[in-house]
């Protein structure tokens, strides 16, 4: 053994690089006999003495070395490569949370922490990056302006003071118009930025968020896109009609005046509560070029719980006096009882009804008795009789016109399979549709006992 000799530590080093520190001082402080162990491990650049790791050509090769790399670990590197600006992007780029790895003086780096931004886009939460970022950098418009860009939904997370920034918030609409949803309310209800908003971008006229007092307003009315609004008499509902044809508006109208009856008089208590707020009326076609919003076929109309609005698309599926209760259904839910959605009663409730009752359906029973998949079968809606099971074990609906569904076994097995977790979207779901039987008195006998404990949860 001598660790004198070059060629036998290069071995050893092979072996286990640490086995460098056994090595005589002469060859420990050799630069070349490093650049040789080098190409054998890059990580011997760790145990080098400062004054190789300062060279110049040593540090260069071993940088190299680092780059070529397919993922850096910035944790396990050296400062002086932590504190790379070259080796930290390509660190970062890779993935956004190894900044928190970089050197002090890079971690509040401008391009480093841009990088960052960019990356979650991907795969990463800004909620996160923000409170990793450099507080300077956060105060900075230019950018907090281009994160903006590079992932919108930045905004969200940035200080008030932007959000309240006519300027700003109005760069900001130009990147993407959704961001006009997280201007502070005041520049909401200011009518010159909005229409400076509606401006850059028409979408905006029909965003939710601009509320029906500004979309209304004379200076608004007339610019970006067309949208008639009408409010419905006795209740504070708005129709906001864009673009459909003046049948469709009469049609809708009348439809609306027997949904507020029948509203007005269910046995759900307070439904009318609900008959608040906004409806916005239109095809698919403007849907999807507005709000980039596909249009799911089966569904007449939506809700949407963030903007507390209800879409319904023309031409129509279903009934809209139907489709209509089941959407202010949500809206009862998410906006006008105790907790909203996460009223733990209506939970236990809708945990016991779907866990009471799983019988396979009988010929003649509506569709609605398969209760697992509210979104396929949209009871109330559908009339849909069980009219047939044929010899392949097919379940075969009706309803009045004589259209068919056909479910098979299999499919039965599956929607009758009381599953254990259902989701949120479930549990919304069975709510709207109580709602709308209700309202219709279409309780059947089998659901009574659940339809009066559901009235009783929400007398309270
Ligand atoms: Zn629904």
């Amino acid at each position: 053994m001598d660790w004198d000799n070059e060629d036998y530590v290069l071995l050893q080093i092979s072996k286990n690089v640490s086995n460098i520190t056994k090595a005589s001082d002469r060859l420990k402080n050799d630069l070349n006999f490093f650049l040789k162990a080098l190409k054998i491990d890059n990580s011997i650049f760790d145990y080098a003495p400062k004054h190789i790791q300062d060279n110049k050509t040593f540090y260069k090769k071993a940088k190299a070395g680092i780059l070529a790399r397919p993922y850096i670990y910035l944790e396990n590197l050296h400062e002086k490569f932590r504190d790379d600006k070259d080796i930290v992007l390509k660190a970062v780029g890779e993935y956004h949370i190894f900044i928190v790895d970089a050197s002090p003086r890079l971690r509040k780096d401008y391009d480093v922490s841009m990088l960052a931004v960019e990356k979650t886009r991907a795969n990463g939460d800004i909620e996160w990056l923000i409170n990793e970022l450099d507080d300077n950098l956060l105060k900075n418009p230019k950018f907090v302006l281009e994160a903006v860009s590079k992932n919108p939904d930045f905004i969200k997370f940035t200080d008030k003071s932007f959000r309240s920034d006519k300027k700003f918030m109005l760069s900001a609409i130009e990147i993407d118009p959704n961001t006009y949803k997280y201007a502070d309310p005041v520049l909401k209800n200011d009518v010159d930025f909005v229409l400076d908003a509606i401006k850059k971008n028409p979408k905006i006229k029909y965003y939710p968020e601009v509320g029906v007092g500004i979309r209304t307003n004379p200076q608004i009315e007339n610019l970006g896109g067309k949208i008639t609004t009408i409010k419905t008499p006795y209740f504070p509902v708005y129709l906001n009609f864009t673009d459909v044809f003046e049948d469709d508006v009469i049609l809708f109208k009348k439809d609306m005046t027997e949904l507020t009856q029948k509203i007005k008089a269910s046995k759900v208590p307070n439904f009318s509560k609900a008959l608040t707020g906004e409806i916005f009326i239109g095809s698919p076609k403007f849907f999807k070029d507005t709000f980039n919003q596909d249009i799911n076929e089966r569904s007449g109309a939506s809700y949407d719980t963030v903007g507390d609005v209800i879409w319904y698309y023309i031409p129509k599926r279903g009934v809209t006096v139907t489709n209509l209760i089941h959407e202010f259904g949500h809206k009862l839910h998410y906006k006008f009882i105790k907790d909203g959605a996460s009223n733990i009663d209506i939970y236990d409730l809708f945990t016991y009804a779907k866990s009471d009752q799983c019988p396979f359906p009988k010929i003649g029973d509506p569709i609605s008795d398969l209760r697992e998949d509210w979104w396929i079968v949209k009871m109330a809606s559908q009339e849909f009789y069980l009219n047939k099971i044929d010899q392949e074990k097919n379940y075969i609906y009706k309803n009045d016109d004589g259209d068919k569904k056909v479910f098979s076994y299999k499919k039965m097995i599956e929607l009758l399979n009381c599953p254990s977790q259902y989701g949120a979207t479930n549990l919304s779901e069975w709510f709207a549709e109580m709602c709308t039987l209700i309202t219709l008195n279409k309780v059947k006998p089998s659901q009574q006992h659940i339809a009066n404990m559901f009235i009783e949860i929400l007398k309270k």
